[in-house]
């Protein structure tokens, strides 16, 4: 591929960052101006109550490469992320934070290893700079079960800072998913995979967007979503009970029947893994209400800055199936 003629789109989700959205662009601007490769960037404002938008539309005057798609509200960061990729049209898509903690000097490096050849180049965080020990020690955690619990091969120590050739993009396009969790979707479609490893910044500005409630959804949307093992804990689980409940009881044979405490405490036990068993499965069965309701993915109130000429799908719009009026917000 011609490096000169390449076009990059760089997606990045923002939700109520106004403290260091402008830095963001005129760092990515300043960058950009150095670089062979056409980019645009195109944040996808997921229902910020501040001036985000604002100064995004403001920074579109002075810079034509900007693109801005605004949801109606919060639809959250891996449905932002989604839009911003259906919106994409360059010959490889870049997707970062907007607060500057995945730092653009390692998109080249990535752009490198696309050229070598590799359809996704994620980037691997060797260190968490100003982060505190609790999310340090959750994520940490968090890769390696769901590395151990999943079929599919995802990386650990590995946010949504990757490069995508547009032949996963496509691929990521056509997927409909309710609750997606975006880097497994990625080490699902496969094709030539690599990393490179960088460290991980600082916010330029603000605090985390992802307060506890969010990340233990991103976590269950993970494992939920490439895993089956919490469905088939219960039944082993279960299986575990009920050989306990028949070794106690042929135990009890010969020894004469339970004190009221051990009643109470099995008690306790089995009605515990009863509740939990049926959370399990309520998990995976809201997942299926969920998509089985056909809603669209998340709406689109407007968007600005795209070429005129640049063909928005309805797909691209929201999702596959919908209705012909949210498209017509769509450019
Ligand atoms: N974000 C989003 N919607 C949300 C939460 C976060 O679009 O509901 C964006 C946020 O603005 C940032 C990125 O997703 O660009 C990652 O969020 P954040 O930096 O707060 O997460 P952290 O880096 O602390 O894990
Ligand atoms: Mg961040």
């Amino acid at each position: 591929m011609n490096k000169i003629t390449d076009n990059i789109s760089i997606v990045l989700p923002v939700f109520n960052e106004e403290a260091g959205i402008l830095d963001t662009i005129d760092v990515l601007e300043n960058f950009i101006t150095n670089q062979l490769p056409r980019y645009e960037l195109i944040f996808v404002d997921d229902g910020s109550q501040d001036t985000s938008a604002q100064l995004i539309q403001q920074a579109q005057e002075n810079y034509d490469n900007i693109r801005l798609v605004q949801f109606s509200r919060n639809f959250g960061h891996q449905l932002a992320i989604t839009a911003g990729i259906r919106y994409a049209t360059g010959d490889a898509v870049v997707v970062m934070d907007a607060d500057l903690q995945d730092p653009p000097a390692v998109i080249p490096e990535m752009i490198d290893k696309w050229h070598d050849g590799y359809d996704v180049v994620y980037g691997k965080r060797l260190s968490r700079d100003g982060e505190s020990w609790f999310k340090k020690v959750t994520a940490k955690a968090f890769y390696r079960i769901l590395h151990a619990m999943t079929s599919v091969d995802m990386p650990v120590d590995t946010g949504d800072f990757r490069l995508m050739d547009k032949k996963v993009i496509a691929e990521l396009k056509t997927m409909d998913e309710t609750e997606p969790f975006v880097r497994g979707m990625v080490s699902w479609v496969g094709f030539k995979q690599t990393d490179v490893s960088y460290e991980r910044q600082e916010r330029n500005a603000g605090v985390t967007k992802y307060p506890l409630k969010k990340m233990l959804r991103l976590a269950t949307d993970g494992l939920t979503s490439f895993s089956d093992l919490p469905l088939k804990l219960t039944n082993w689980l279960g299986g575990l009970a009920i050989a306990i409940g028949f070794g106690y009881g042929l135990v009890s044979l010969f020894t004469g029947f339970s004190t009221l405490q051990f009643a109470v405490t099995a008690m306790f036990l089995l009605t515990g893994l009863i509740m939990v068993s049926l959370g399990i499965i309520g998990v995976y069965l809201y997942r299926m209400f969920e998509s089985s309701r056909q809603r669209p993915l998340y709406i689109v109130a407007r968007t600005t800055g795209f070429p005129s000429n640049r063909a928005v799908t309805p797909r691209q719009a929201t999702m596959a199936f919908q209705q012909p009026t949210l498209q017509r917000h769509a450019n």
